[in-house]
């Protein structure tokens, strides 16, 4: 039987966490095809909406390739919010992970 690999992300994880992953499981992430902004590039990257984040880490702790940071600065409700780390972006790979994960629906893949 083929193995599921969302299964990997329930290990550690508190009861309360673990329902937010099934919420956000059901629902599914918000994945764009073509950002407005796009340059041509065929590169995989998200975009956080900073002040809609409250900075619980959930996408920093689940991205596979560790492309996603706590921001130095606060955003306009007091969190310090998550960032991709644009210097890296070719390494994302789109898996979406971060927004399946996100409470907040505040990250977008692109792809
Ligand atoms: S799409 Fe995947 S690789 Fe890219 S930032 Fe999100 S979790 Fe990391
Ligand atoms: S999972 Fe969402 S709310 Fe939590 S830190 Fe990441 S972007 Fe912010």
């Amino acid at each position: 039987m083929k193995k599921d690999p969302r299964a990997a992300i329930f290990i550690d994880t508190t009861p309360r966490a673990r329902l937010i992953i099934l919420q956000k499981i059901h629902q599914g992430p918000r994945v764009s095809r073509a950002h407005p902004g796009r340059t041509g590039s065929s590169m995989a990257h998200i975009v956080i909406d900073r002040d809609r984040c409250k900075g619980c880490c959930f996408c920093i702790e689940f991205c596979p390739r560790n492309l996603i940071r706590v921001s130095r600065e606060h955003n306009r409700i007091g969190y310090f919010p998550a960032e991709f780390i644009e210097e890296e972006r070719e390494r994302c790979t789109g898996c979406k992970t971060c927004a399946v994960m996100c409470p907040d629906t505040a990250i977008e893949v692109y792809k």
